[in-house]
């Protein structure tokens, strides 16, 4: 289980993150949704431990580990992943040498091959590409959902999977979230769309960085679609 016990974040202007206790177990499929600005992000960053979201309030414990202390590396280590919102550009990295991690990672040319078909990235024109701005947005997500497919971490935060969701199919992500519960792992997506949260079985509702409900999916995304007192109008993107 990855757990977070009294998470508080602020910066030196403003607090961002309340108080926040939080449990994903393996076994289900999670979503995490808010308005924009709500804190999503920032969710995902702490429990990444992101060094410039230290220090925060509070622990996050992994399988009955208190991970509070240890680097981004440590974590992914452990099993935890983050699919940025806007994922990293790799000049001078092939999509082969992305997905290998430079070779270090010992992978069959075929498994390679099926995790790219699997997001939809002809291997024969991908392979070689670079992991730069020649790719777009919505390539890129696809690349790391394919080092998803690769890796198989335990715990896999997918923050708003469906941006640039015109060159990335719906099916896919949905592919990606039920493969990642198939080898016993958990999906965590952050997200501000009611597209996203079918396929959860339970999730938090985030308003001004707090927890509003938890519960499962289908509460939690009647809560979202009515009016809070916090922000008023959940459903109108604060920015
Ligand atoms: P979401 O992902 O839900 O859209 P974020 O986690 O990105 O929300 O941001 C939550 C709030 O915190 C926003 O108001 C954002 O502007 C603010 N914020 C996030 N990171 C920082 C930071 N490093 N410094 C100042 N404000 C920040
Ligand atoms: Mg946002
Ligand atoms: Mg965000």
């Amino acid at each position: 289980m990855l757990e977070l016990q009294n998470v508080s974040y602020k910066t030196q202007e403003k607090q961002i993150l309340y108080n926040l206790n939080m449990k994903f177990i393996p076994g289900h499929k999670y979503v995490v949704i808010g308005t924009n600005g709500a804190g999503k992000s920032t969710i995902g960053y702490v429990i990444m431990g992101l060094s410039s979201y230290k220090p925060f309030e509070g622990k996050i414990l992994l399988d009955n580990k208190d991970i509070t202390s240890l680097s981004v590396t440590e974590r992914a280590k452990l099993g935890l992943t983050l699919m940025w919102q806007e994922p990293a550009r790799f000049d001078g990295l092939t999509i082969e040498n992305y997905l290998t991690l430079g070779g270090k990672l010992t992978i069959q040319k075929s498994e390679l091959i099926e995790s790219l078909e699997f997001v939809g990235l002809n291997p024969k024109l991908y392979l070689n590409r670079y992991v730069d701005k020649t790719l777009s947005g919505g390539e890129r997500k696809r690349v790391e959902l394919a080092s998803i497919i690769l890796l198989k971490p335990k715990y896999v935060i997918l923050d708003e999977p469906d941006s640039g969701i015109d060159l990335m199919s719906l099916n896919i992500i949905n592919d990606v979230v039920n493969y990642i519960s198939q080898y016993g792992g958990t999906p965590i997506i952050i997200t501000h769309r009611e597209e996203m949260v079918y396929n959860t079985d339970y999730g938090y509702l985030i308003c001004a960085g707090k927890i509003l409900m938890h519960g499962k999916t289908e509460d939690v995304l009647k809560a979202f679609r009515g009016t809070c007192e916090v922000c008023e109008h959940p459903n109108v993107p604060l920015n």
